[in-house]
């Protein structure tokens, strides 16, 4: 389950003090009905720092890694008091170039710095879960999170920069999070099926680590650059890709377009992973969202992604706390 790097021995050493670990070689691994992901690292860590210090740094969230280690650790504690069994490393904006450009660290300061992310969540877990069993996913962002200009969200550089610069510029990332031992590397809001590829050949790299796959989806049918969802499930779940992921599916979108995408994907037995969108309308003047026309995630809705195969839910933008301990309590009363 952990990197097998003979560098990292008083990492792995710690990390196993932790019995009650599951072994993450085989997807099976996911045999219970549901299991619960954090939400928003955003929203989680607001009530922590100065609004300013993260939704005005280019670096976003990842910059606290290196400028708040505290806040981070609160902000993923309450993550595990209400229910998620799965963590996210606040390193969806984190790269090697974005380190040494925001924070002046040189080449391996920054990859450093990612891994640090992961001992940061190791520190909540120790703290915080009295035992109970919580897993670690690394968050790997597109490279158009990076661009600060929603590009994540149409993937118009897609196309525009060389698949080895792309690559290059994901390799050390994927690297320093395997290297630091997560239980599970996330490629999240990913656009299109290009970049995908990419990022799973990195992964083919290291046989051994487990991974999600989460795509952008621009609506009810539609990855964010056009390509359909079910033909890039239909690829992924099929190909090789299939021995190391646990799960494949989208996030950052609104929950009402979670049914018609599960619906579409005629691909057989997919664990599927989803953490939509809090459901409010973000509103691009005021900068804030707008929760009047919020969209709530029901018992009805679980049971029936559940039996699409929808296996991890959490939340990603304007989903905090107390969502996520509203949806551990709708798992908890999943029909079994
Ligand atoms: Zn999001």
């Amino acid at each position: 389950m952990y990197s097998s790097s003979g560098t990292h021995v008083i990492e792995n050493i710690f990390v196993l003090t932790f019995s009650c670990f599951v072994d993450m070689q085989d997807s099976t691994v996911l045999n219970m009905k549901m299991y619960l992901l954090d939400g928003s690292f955003i929203s989680g860590i607001l009530p922590y720092v100065e609004y300013d210090s993260v939704m005005k740094h280019p670096l976003w969230g990842s910059n606290l890694i290196f400028n708040n280690e505290e806040a981070v650790v609160k902000a993923h504690r309450d993550y595990i008091r209400a229910g998620a069994e799965f963590l996210t490393t606040n390193t969806y904006q984190a790269s090697i170039e974005g380190f040494q450009k925001y924070l002046n660290l040189n080449y391996d300061q920054s990859f450093q710095l990612i891994k640090k992310s992961v001992t940061i969540c190791r520190r909540a877990i120790m703290e915080e879960s009295s035992g109970r069993t919580i897993r670690i996913m690394g968050s790997v962002g597109p490279y158009g999170a990076s661009l600060c200009d929603g590009s994540e969200y149409n993937g118009n550089y897609i196309g525009k920069i060389d698949s080895k610069d792309l690559y290059d510029w994901h390799k050390p990332r994927i690297q320093a999070l395997v290297e630091a031992g997560v239980d599970v590397v996330l490629f999240e809001t990913i656009p299109s099926i290009i970049e995908a590829n990419i990022l799973l050949n990195i992964l083919a790299e290291y046989p051994n680590q487990k991974a999600c796959l989460s795509f952008s989806c621009k609506d009810s049918e539609h990855l964010s650059h056009g390509e359909t969802f079910a033909s890039a499930v239909e690829k992924f779940w099929t190909n090789d890709s299939r021995k190391q992921l646990i799960a494949i599916g989208m996030n950052c979108m609104d929950p009402q377009l979670i049914t018609p995408l599960l619906t579409s994907v005629k691909t057989e037995n997919v664990n599927f992973i989803t953490y939509p969108n809090g459901g409010g309308v973000w509103d691009a003047v005021k900068k804030c969202w707008d929760n009047t026309q919020m969209y709530q995630v029901s018992i009805d809705d679980l049971n029936l992604w559940s039996e699409k195969g929808l296996k991890i839910i959490g939340g990603c933008c304007n989903t905090g706390v107390t969502e996520i301990s509203r949806i551990r309590n709708l798992i908890d009363n999943l029909s079994s």
